[in-house]
């Protein structure tokens, strides 16, 4: 079995190391999409398609999955972004998700779709975490060890601050 999981992984934080643990209790194998893989560098997206690749890979070493970690860009149009995503992905049977266009879009091509728990969302979100990057508090308690250190490598903080700033 087979299952693809898509996110925009900005970052990789604790609500989907998981969600991801505990699909790995009922696939083979886990397609992770990183989608809108071409953005980096916005306040919203501030890590590329590579650096959120490695904190991927680092953060998932000690789960019992095989997985690929496969950058996806968005298209300019909805109603042919499955036949993109699966152009470019290992075949899969479920699609994992709480993302309602993803659901709407893989729905209508008759492909199953589960929503996984979500685990301490008001916390574990990429929102939150960005911005309290932004605000100078604590987040590295809301992300997988490995993934502070990527951020920490990249100097991650401060691009940040530096991309939400004005001139
Ligand atoms: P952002 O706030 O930037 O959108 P996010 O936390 O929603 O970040 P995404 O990369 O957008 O993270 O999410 C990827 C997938 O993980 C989505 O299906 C999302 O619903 C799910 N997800 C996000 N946070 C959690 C969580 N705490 N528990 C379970 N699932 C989560
Ligand atoms: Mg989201």
């Amino acid at each position: 079995k087979r299952a693809f999981y898509i996110g925009r992984f900005q970052p990789f934080h604790l609500g989907h190391h998981s969600v991801i643990t505990s699909i790995a209790e009922e696939v083979d194998e886990l397609i992770i999409g990183i989608g809108s893989a071409q953005t980096s560098h916005e306040v919203n997206n501030p890590f590329t398609a590579g650096e959120r690749v490695m904190m991927i890979r680092h953060a998932l070493e000690d789960i019992d999955v095989h997985f690929y970690a496969l950058p996806i860009d968005d298209t300019l149009q909805n109603p042919i972004w499955v036949s993109y995503v699966t152009s470019r992905t290992p075949p899969f049977d479920t699609v994992y998700t709480n993302n309602p266009l993803v659901i709407e879009l893989f729905e209508e091509t008759g492909v199953t779709v589960k929503q996984p728990p979500m685990y301490h969302r008001n916390e574990y979100s990429g929102t939150e975490i960005r911005r309290r990057m932004l605000e100078g508090e604590e987040w590295k308690h809301l992300v997988p060890d490995a993934v502070a250190d990527v951020i920490e490598e990249i100097n991650g903080v401060r691009r940040l601050r530096r991309v939400a700033g004005t001139d």
